[in-house]
């Protein structure tokens, strides 16, 4: 049996169409600035998101370290979400390698941090304080549910932030998945913000590489660090030539993984024993939670999934993200409701 697996959309495999324009892809040393491929899909990028330049940078991590770093100098201030991918899950790279300091203003359920919280952030001009510099936001919120922040509310962080004199990041790993929910072009969510960054490697389904978009000069100071961290990369077109399919192919089709995550998030919301939170899903996630009569911790759940074709994340004690994407059909979302209710009625 093939194994159903809804861990996270970054499991994606490349697509026979990407393996094929790999195949093809015209490499050089992108050292050098020579490889066309990837010049192609760093135009491709930029144009996208209505920005001046784009950064093919091996990960979202080293996307958004870049981007704070080139905003940043050591001892500034960013301000962030408490649950931002920035904050939780890229090793402190930020503090540990750039020696920038952080403000943690809570995420609200909707994925916002709210703007009365950022405006009493910022520093006053005073010796004892470090300097506020830039306000990071996240789209779509991946620990607020997959939510996707909206045109007016990045706007008006946007403005605010400006305002005052600070930069606005946002991390966009899945912010196509943002613009196909929200029904606008992705350039309307990134148009307020300084510097973005969104990941070719999640629901977009290319092997490997984020891109980083923002102005000319900001992309050139970037550079610099990008190969500071060792991201230079030489011939890898290769991999610029799958994120250039999934530009040019895999964007509208995030519609497909929405409407399956809904599908799926019904199924299962049928099922005694699973509580689903509120909401769910907003874009390609469903966050879920076994109920007190399930005599099951997460871990062994997941594990009685596993012997039934079915892979989940065990995001708490009880608690799971599943998260769909390409090479999740209508008939994996049968059987994931199918292996929940096995599993729930043998526990
Ligand atoms: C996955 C992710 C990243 C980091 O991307 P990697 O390519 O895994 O380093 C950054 N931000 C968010 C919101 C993500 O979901």
């Amino acid at each position: 049996m093939t194994s159903i697996d809804l861990r996270s959309d970054t499991v994606t495999a490349p697509t026979p169409e990407m393996r094929e324009a790999m195949n093809r892809a015209e490499v050089g040393d992108d050292v050098y600035g020579e490889d066309p491929t990837i010049n192609r899909l760093q135009e491709m990028a930029a144009a996208r998101l209505g920005k001046e330049a784009g950064l093919f940078v091996p990960s979202g991590t080293m996307g958004n370290l870049a981007a704070i770093l080139a905003h940043c100098q050591r001892g500034d201030e960013v301000i962030v979400g408490n649950k931002a991918h920035t904050f939780l899950y890229e090793a402190g790279g930020i503090s540990a390698l750039g020696g920038v300091h952080s403000c943690q203003l809570p995420n609200q359920p909707d994925g916002t941090l709210r703007l009365d919280d950022i405006n009493a952030a910022i520093r006053p001009d005073d010796p004892h304080d470090p300097i506020s510099r830039l306000v990071a936001l996240e789209n779509t919120h991946n620990r607020c549910g997959g939510v996707a922040l909206t045109v007016e509310y990045t706007r008006q962080v946007g403005e605010l932030a400006h305002e005052q004199g600070l930069l606005l990041h946002l991390d966009g790993a899945r912010l196509f998945n943002a613009a196909v929910t929200l029904g606008v072009p992705a350039s309307e969510l990134a148009a307020p913000a300084d510097s973005v960054t969104f990941c070719l490697s999640k629901g977009l389904c290319a092997p490997v590489g984020s891109v980083i978009c923002g102005s000319r000069d900001f992309i050139r100071r970037v550079h610099r660090i990008r190969k500071m961290l060792g991201g230079g990369m030489r011939q890898a077109g290769v991999l610029a030539a799958a994120g250039i399919v999934a530009l040019e192919t895999m964007v509208d089709r995030l519609a497909d993984d929405h409407r399956r995550a809904r599908m799926l998030a019904a199924g299962l919301a049928a099922l005694p024993g699973l509580v689903l939170d509120p909401g769910t899903p907003r874009t390609n996630m469903i966050f879920l939670s076994l109920s007190a009569e399930v005599p099951l911790d997460g871990e062994t759940f997941a594990e009685r999934l596993q012997s039934r074709g079915v892979r989940v994340g065990v995001t708490d004690v009880r608690r799971f993200r599943l998260v769909t994407h390409y090479w999740i059909d209508d008939d994996a979302v049968t059987r994931t409701v199918s292996a929940f209710h096995e599993t729930l009625i043998s526990a």
